[in-house]
């Protein structure tokens, strides 16, 4: 059966390359009825963190990205951290040199990067030039004897690798493209070239997903693996698919560090799990000609590795928006609600936690659904709700009074005053019969109701704004703006 990883380092925070990563993954397990192991590939002491690794579970959980072997859940080939796991890349790395698939290498980076200028001065390929391959043991002891330290280099075939990758079929590497390779540090730490395959190996996986920035590294695990078969610890190779670039602003690669990049960008400015979920996959896949919104339900119905682009993908944040405000609109009242309420009351410049009313804003919420495009755009919508006074925008108050605003708000309150408000109709009927008296239509009437009453010039339908607001508080402010 089909078994596919995530296997992220936990550094820095979570950005939209990782989780295209394991969206891909998880959809392709999900469709096939496979299994998706999580994997934390945490042997880098010193860029890794735990904070990172937290947030890496969090990430995932919010977004739905569920996993059947990992942290947590654990599972038959746990533990999932790789740095619980160093006593078998210390016994696997031992095989390798014992059985002549690696070797020590005792250069010195002066020395490599000395050749290294020498062969492209020379014109000739840069890669590790085999210096320390063959060493009798007198030359081990030579450079023991003399204090050097040394890594493990793998031993790289002489021969061109093949293999057809997922998305972009048959790649063929020359081997003087791919020279031997370090897989254990100097002072003994595994390197990710030698603990991700290990790890593939054991945890029997059978499709590596991964980004393009990692092809470059499949000549070298196919190498390693081979090896590894021969000395047991791995029963077949991995089919490999690499998924294309995503291309951030100005068409340059999106970077980690790019903040357009970071999930939780995303997460506080209000995407739903969903809409995010659904853009993302657009990026190397598509649903269908015409339709871009679709469900998890639906992506995991339809996904197929073989429909991944190998064309690089353009990151659209206007996109993202829009997707996600469909996906707003697909929500029940209720769950549109609940949904926006951490925002409403979470801490605010403008008003305190207590100035917050549930009555009002479950009363205003159908409203607001279908103006959003992310759930945090909630708050500059329904704010005149909770506020002691509306913050005026001068700008607004100015483009609103054009004309004679005060005669207007003075027969608008008035009408207002004698209106029905339990009934939007009747606040309608109020100010429209308030602008005929003044030669206004309706638009231009209540242009300086809803500045007066919400500090806005644009806003939620007016007349059941007010009737929520309630007839003090929506009087006050126009008196207030008289005054
Ligand atoms: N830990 C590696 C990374 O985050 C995993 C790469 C892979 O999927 O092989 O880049």
């Amino acid at each position: 059966s089909i078994r596919v990883r995530f296997c992220p380092s936990p550094t820095g925070n979570p950005h939209v390359g990782l989780v295209r990563t394991a969206l891909f993954n998880w959809a392709f397990a999900r469709h096939n009825g496979g299994t998706m192991v999580f994997r934390i590939e945490d042997t880098d002491a010193a860029r890794d963190s735990e904070e990172s690794y937290e947030q890496l579970l969090d990430s995932m959980r919010w977004l739905g990205l569920t996993w059947d072997e990992g942290p947590e859940v654990g599972g038959p080939h746990a533990p999932y951290r790789q740095s619980q796991r160093m006593d078998l890349y210390k016994e696997v790395a031992d095989k390798l040199v014992a059985g002549g698939f690696a070797y020590p290498c005792y250069c010195t980076t002066e020395e490599l990067d000395a050749r290294r200028e020498a062969a492209r001065a020379a014109g000739k390929p840069s890669g590790y030039d085999g210096q320390c391959r063959d060493l009798s043991a007198e030359q081990i002891q030579a450079y023991e004897a003399e204090g050097r330290s040394h890594i493990i280099r793998f031993r790289m075939p002489d021969e061109a690798t093949t293999f057809t990758d997922l998305v972009r079929g048959e790649i063929t590497v020359q081997a003087e493209n791919v020279t031997d390779y370090g897989i254990v540090r100097a002072n003994g730490a595994p390197l990710y070239t030698l603990v991700n395959p290990v790890d593939d190996a054991a945890m029997e996986i059978t499709h590596v997903l991964r980004g393009e920035d990692l092809l470059s590294s499949t000549p070298r695990q196919i190498a390693l693996y081979k090896a590894l078969i021969e000395l047991g610890y791995a029963k077949t190779i991995p089919a490999f698919g690499h998924l294309p670039y995503v291309m951030g602003e100005g068409n340059k690669k999106l970077s980690k560090r790019d903040p357009q990049a970071s999930l939780n960008l995303y997460r506080e400015r209000g995407f739903l799990p969903e809409g995010l979920l659904n853009y993302l996959s657009l990026l190397g896949w598509s649903f269908s000609a015409d339709k871009d919104v679709f469900t998890v339900a639906e992506l995991i119905e339809k996904f197929d590795i073989a429909d991944v682009n190998a064309n690089p993908a353009r990151f659209d944040l206007k996109k993202a928006e829009a997707i996600n405000a469909d996906h707003i609109r697909m929500l029940d009242v209720a769950s549109f609600t609940a949904a926006c309420e951490p925002w409403l009351k979470a801490p605010h410049a403008n008003w305190a936690p207590e100035d917050f009313d549930q009555a009002k804003w479950e009363a205003i919420a159908p409203h607001a659904q279908t103006r959003l495009q992310v759930l945090s755009d909630i708050t500059a919508n329904v704010d005149f709700l909770f506020l002691k006074e509306p913050v005026e925008d001068e700008a607004s108050w100015t483009k609103a009074m054009k004309g004679d605003p005060v005669a207007l708000l003075t027969t608008a309150r008035a009408k207002l005053e004698a209106a029905d408000w339990s009934d939007p109709e009747s606040l309608k009927n109020a100010v429209l019969a308030a602008g005929e008296e003044h030669g206004l239509k309706l638009g231009k009437a209540q242009a300086p109701v809803r500045v007066a009453v919400t500090g806005r010039t644009v806003g939620l339908p007016l007349f059941e704004s007010l009737e929520i607001l309630g007839k003090d508080k929506s009087l006050a402010r126009i008196d207030a703006a008289l005054a």
